[in-house]
């Protein structure tokens, strides 16, 4: 027994000491721990410190802040020595202006006051008299209708309230814009601390618009006769008021290329590739690269389609505007082809009887029964079943970079030639919509039965084109959010875009 309780105390006081022991070492590790961690925050403190000082430097030597003295003091002093040397009293002070005037702004550019891009605008007060020192004070003003309840860090706001004039009588502040299209903002100067908005004294900025600027280059393929699948001027109009309307203005890189046909491109890619013959790094990554192409259905999509009909004629050219063979070469779009012969039983026709040809601006079937054997006519119908590839008729693909890919050739096929610069139109503002994230992920308004694609038939994101389809993102009123609020609120700067809209690819 004794043994026993010895040995517990001997075990229990081990215990108690490595208890200790451990206990005093984690206070030892927690207390490194807390002096490292205050020693990284007094430097970053003390980095901050430093920065707000370089910045509040920068600032000051741009004329930006600046501490003066009221223009109502150094009046009331001019006018005392005025008084007492028995000259005329010197001239008030005023604001003869505050600038830019009215401008529309691009948030999603590069930071360059004089081209109007960036976040920041620099807002320049005039005096007169000139003279240095005297306190201007801003207000910002924003419009009336701009978005409510966008993030802390995406409010308008300014850079100083107040700044004294520099040797010329000019003082500045900077506005720091929203990112939201559409957004306005005025800044209000007065010489009077706390002056009320519009009072006599005070003057105005012009309405700063928050827009974004996107860029475009067109590439057009040759038809193989004449002339080539274009974007017609009136089309470029029709796209670029759809995108003003989300205050997205367009403007073109200047540069246009026409290229060789190529009848279909039976893999994305080698549209793709096609395309990156045509196109310039210049506006990268703001640009989208508008190919209007003749056909792009890859095979992976291509239908197996059978028809059967009756021949009344030798030649025969059946009325089918759905008739869209796929392999726009010619060579493998027939998949076959068979005719009743004089027995009754259905044979092969020989080779190069059944092909494709183009009347009326669409394609046709053309199945010439010379030296067959058979010959139909009214009275004596021959019937003939063929097996085809068909191609979907899509009007275009964008999304995966900054190509968009327009198929004119689709279209010349589908639609009445006066149907088809609107075709056109709405088909290049929808695919852009696409590359800049309409209507993906778990947006409210992305339609169930249509992947990535709007839930509401009057707007452009609608899966399908048809002739009288709006050219425009479907607005407040139908849907907030919806196509357009979320155009107007999207991110459209270097870093957003780099990864979609790089080139090369
Ligand atoms: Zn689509
Ligand atoms: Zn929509």
């Amino acid at each position: 027994m004794i043994g026993e309780q010895t040995v517990i105390l001997v075990l229990g006081f081990g215990l108690f000491a490595l208890i200790a022991l451990i206990v005093v070492a984690v206070v030892v590790v927690a207390l490194i721990i807390v002096a490292v961690v205050l020693h990284v925050s007094e430097q970053r403190a003390e980095e901050e410190r430093a920065e707000a000082l370089a910045a509040a430097e920068r600032d000051a030597e741009a004329g930006f802040g600046g501490e003066g003295v009221d223009a109502a003091e150094v009046q009331c002093a001019d006018r005392a020595a005025a008084a007492a040397a028995g000259e005329e009293a010197p001239e008030e002070f005023e604001l003869v202006s505050v600038e830019p005037g009215d401008q529309k702004w691009y948030v999603n550019m590069d930071e360059d006051d004089t081209a109007h891009n960036g976040r920041m605008v620099t807002i320049t007060a005039t005096i007169s008299p000139v003279r240095s020192g005297i306190n201007v004070y801003f207000t910002v003003v924003p419009g009336a209708d701009n978005r409510i309840g966008l993030a802390a860090d995406d409010q308008g706001s300014l850079s100083h309230d107040r700044s004294a004039t520099n040797d010329e009588g000019k003082a500045r502040t900077r506005l720091r814009l929203t990112t939201y299209g559409g957004d306005e903002f005025r800044v209000s100067a007065s010489l009077q601390e706390d002056a009320e908005l519009g009072a006599d004294g005070t003057e105005s900025s012009g309405n700063i618009v928050v827009w974004r600027r996107m860029y475009y280059e067109i590439a057009e393929m040759r038809k193989p006769t004449a002339g080539q699948f274009e974007m017609a001027a009136a089309t470029v109009t029709m796209v670029r008021n759809a995108y003003a309307n989300v205050f997205v203005e367009m403007s073109e890189t200047g540069t246009r290329d026409v290229g060789d046909h190529h009848a279909n491109f039976n893999t994305h890619d080698d549209g793709y590739t096609w395309a990156d013959g045509f196109c310039s790094s210049d506006g990268v990554p703001f640009k989208i690269h508008y190919v209007i192409v003749d056909h792009l259905c890859p095979t992976s999509r291509r239908e197996e389609v059978p028809a059967s009909f009756d021949c009344a004629a030798v030649v025969n050219t059946p009325n089918n505007p759905y008739f869209r063979p796929f392999d726009f070469d010619g060579a493998e779009w027939l998949i076959s082809a068979q005719y009743r012969n004089a027995e009754g039983s259905f044979v092969d026709f020989p080779a190069g009887k059944v092909t494709r040809t183009i009347a009326s601006g669409y394609t046709k079937l053309r199945v010439d029964f010379t030296a067959v054997g058979v010959t139909p006519t009214a009275e004596s119908p021959v019937p003939v079943n063929i097996r085809y590839y068909k191609a979907p008729g899509y009007n275009g693909w964008g999304g995966a970079n900054l190509h968009l890919v327009i198929c004119r050739g689709s279209m010349e096929e589908a639609y009445e030639a006066g149907q088809i610069e609107t075709i056109m139109a709405g088909t290049s503002v929808h695919e852009p919509g696409h590359s800049l994230g309409l209507v993906y992920g778990s947006l409210a308004w992305k339609s169930a039965a249509h992947s990535n694609h709007c839930n509401y038939r009057d707007c452009v994101m609608w899966y399908q084109g048809y002739s009288g389809r709006p050219r425009d993102f479907h607005d407040e009123t139908v849907s907030d959010p919806g196509c357009r609020t979320f155009l107007r609120g999207k991110d459209m700067t270097r870093s957003a875009m780099g990864s979609t809209w790089q080139f090369p690819r």
